[in-house]
């Protein structure tokens, strides 16, 4: 993340990106994957507020495979209920800002079975095993969520407190970068450490 040291503008387009090719991101980031770490940036311009996570998926649902099963699908879909449940996940000192969008797309996350021999085929790879494969071959996935909020006094905003540690208990560590047009900082957060201040 050393490496934004753009202006918000572009730090907006490689948020799109990121977006559309998911999965390519993924492989170039696997480096900054550990399991319990995540990335939160915040961008300010103006009053405007943009927050966006990036989580290995096993913080959030406990498994980085695709869900194929009714529980694996009933968990995904718990957990973007969750994530976009932004007040538990985030609080604002102060400022007046008000949620105006957020992204969440865990879709990608659900097996699509499309036709009868491919889910036969799915049938032979064992759940029991995809674990077991997923870590033998590296495949790792990610989520990203995207939260756009409206502030009526930016200059009051003086901390966000993150409530993923309770929320999704098995985040351990969250990397944050605020970015603003007159600089930047960053800061790790704990479940103990967890008030991002600026
Ligand atoms: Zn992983």
């Amino acid at each position: 993340m050393t490496t934004i040291r753009t202006s918000v503008g572009v730090f907006s387009s490689i948020f799109v990106v990121s977006c559309l090719s998911l999965a390519r991101a993924q492989h170039a980031n696997l480096s900054a994957h550990v399991h319990g770490a995540s990335e939160l940036n915040i961008v300010i311009g103006g009053n405007k507020l943009e927050i966006q996570l990036r989580s290995p998926a096993i913080n959030i649902l406990g498994f980085e495979h695709k869900a194929s099963t009714e529980q694996q699908i009933r968990k995904v879909k718990q957990s973007e209920v969750k994530l976009n449940d932004h007040n538990a996940l985030f609080s604002f000192s102060s400022g007046g800002c008000r949620l105006t969008q957020a992204k969440i797309d865990l879709s990608d996350l659900i097996e699509h079975k499309t036709t009868e021999k491919d889910a036969h085929d799915h049938h032979k790879n064992d759940l029991d095993h995809s674990q077991e494969q997923e870590d033998e071959h590296g495949d790792h996935s990610e989520i990203v969520a995207h939260y756009y909020y409206d502030c009526e006094d930016m200059d009051e905003l003086s901390s966000i407190s993150l409530g993923f540690f309770d929320v999704f208990p098995a985040m351990q560590q969250i990397k944050s970068m605020l970015i603003t047009t007159s600089g930047q900082g960053a800061a790790s957060l704990t479940r103990s450490n967890k008030t991002i201040t600026f």
